[in-house]
């Protein structure tokens, strides 16, 4: 299959305290958090005594059952959809991870990347340890039962302490949860609440598909523990400056949830307005590269006053794998999950709106086949800065190398993709296009990164492989 060449999500934590319905709930809120990892999903109950699991390879909806959730018992329960950014896809990196230690039972789920995984692993398995996947989630779970301190909320701490990078983590045991935000607060972490039951999950959308209220963000560098119906929180590490991830905003969330202070939906309205003053152009109609690419194309056309077409269909079906014609068939991988609407495109002078180009071979067939529909011109208008850096902080962005806008300029794409004209909205509005009042990582379009970054062999290889230099001595971004 020719591969869509669109970045990679990250991962999707849900997690309920003291419901009836724990395991069910978990399952409906990992259905709303679906499109932020579609590797593999798990689900870990607590009834008190005993933690139980159920985990395994591809979508939520495929994987449980009734069956399944019957054998979710309990009033407590942690969820984890992933998308592989550490770690090869496989069952023995599905999450939540959950080990008996002499602690007891703890599951763990992360939603991040850590920076010093590798160096952490090596020193751990020099004195023993024994590691069973290659996430860098399970790093964590050693350091926790290695630590010495008296309580699981103390361990936990300790080994935040000692790890570096992208996390939003939530740990569950028999009796609570800990759920806690790094320093940095890469990644988005909320608390909900449903009756007297309090959720922690990665996006709101989870909380309004199960009707729960949205209560506040957890704040980087916060640690909670929920205990039935009782919340305490504290903040027990070293300040850092907040690099909230702009690219959550650009294409990872959802546009109905409230990320950062914001709806992803208004500021992607924000970047369409912002490119249409800052990219104009001629043309009858703007498209949206769905699903991503509505909510600007609609602030696109509201600013520019050119009508918004659905030029483009997504086919929302499409499975992990599936059988190719023996004849090869042109653009057949894009084909597959985009259609273009011969009526809307045909003699039409076309604003196409998107998020983002990396490699180019996507975007170079996306205007292929609305050409062959006979678009008349294609004007690409691109709602981010051009992507010249790999992320380290749990987006799958592919090598430097691989990224087309690191070594061609925007006229050098532009030839490549053909189109016949492209714009890339500007760092300054992109931030400009956001909650203005928090501080965002932007360290794939700029190349300075928020945190050093410890990277060496191991590291790479934990990291899929890339073949990244690792970055110069982090500058103050
Ligand atoms: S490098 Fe890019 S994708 Fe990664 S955290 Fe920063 S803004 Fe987000």
């Amino acid at each position: 299959m020719e591969s869509w060449d669109k970045l990679g999500e990250e991962c999707g934590i849900f997690s309920i305290v003291s419901h009836p319905e724990a395991a069910r709930i978990a399952y409906l809120g990992l259905y709303a958090l679906q499109h932020r990892g579609q590797e593999s999903a798990g689900i870990v109950s607590s009834d008190r005594t005993r933690l139980h699991i159920e985990r395994g390879m591809g979508y939520v909806a495929d994987l449980f059952n009734e069956y399944r959730l019957e054998k979710l018992p309990g009033d407590s329960a942690l969820g984890h959809v992933r998308y592989s950014t550490s770690g090869e896809s496989a069952l023995w990196n599905a999450q939540p991870m959950l080990i008996d230690c002499w602690r007891g039972p703890v599951a763990l789920a992360h939603n991040g990347n850590l920076t010093n995984a590798a160096q952490l692993r090596r020193e751990l398995e020099r004195d023993g340890a024994i590691f069973h996947s290659t996430s860098d989630t399970e790093v964590v779970l050693h350091l926790i039962s290695r630590s010495r301190r008296r309580t699981m909320q103390e361990a936990f701490v300790e080994a935040l302490r000692v790890i570096q990078g992208a996390y939003c983590m939530v740990l569950l045991t028999p009796e609570y949860l800990l759920a806690a935000r790094d320093p940095h607060g890469f990644r988005p972490l909320t608390l909900g609440r449903i009756k007297e039951s309090y959720v922690v999950t990665s996006e709101t959308c989870a909380l309004d598909l199960i009707n729960a209220e949205y209560v506040r963000d957890i704040e980087p560098g916060e640690v909670l523990t929920i205990e039935g119906n009782s919340l305490e929180y504290q903040f027990p590490l070293p300040k850092k400056k907040p690099s909230f991830c702009v690219f959550e905003h650009i294409y990872f969330s959802r546009p109905d949830s409230l990320v950062f202070g914001r709806t992803v939906n208004t500021s992607r309205r924000e970047m369409g307005k912002n490119l249409a003053r800052e990219h104009r152009v001629d043309a009858d109609v703007v498209v949206p590269v769905p699903d991503s690419g509505v909510s600007a194309a609609i602030g696109y056309a509201q600013e520019s006053g050119i009508p918004l077409e659905f030029g483009l269909i997504r086919n929302h079906y499409v499975g992990r794998t599936f059988i190719e014609p023996k004849q090869s068939i042109r653009n057949f991988g894009v084909k597959i999950k985009l259609n273009p609407v011969r009526e809307i495109l045909q003699g039409k002078r076309i604003v196409l709106v998107d998020d983002s180009i990396v490699r180019g071979t996507t975007s170079k067939k996306i205007v292929q086949i609305i050409r062959a529909a006979g678009a008349n011109e294609i004007h690409v208008r691109i709602t981010a800065p051009p992507l010249i850096a790999p992320c380290y902080y749990g987006i799958d962005i592919p090598t430097r190398r691989e990224l087309i806008a690191s070594s061609k300029t925007v006229e050098e794409i532009c030839e490549f993709i053909g189109a016949d004209s492209l714009g890339y909205l500007s760092l300054e509005s992109m931030l400009g296009s956001v909650d203005k009042r928090n501080r965002y990582c932007s360290a794939c379009f700029t190349d300075c990164y928020p945190t050093d970054v410890v990277y060496d062999d191991r590291q790479r290889k934990l990291f899929n492989d890339t073949d990244d230099p690792p970055p110069a001595e982090a500058p103050d971004a």
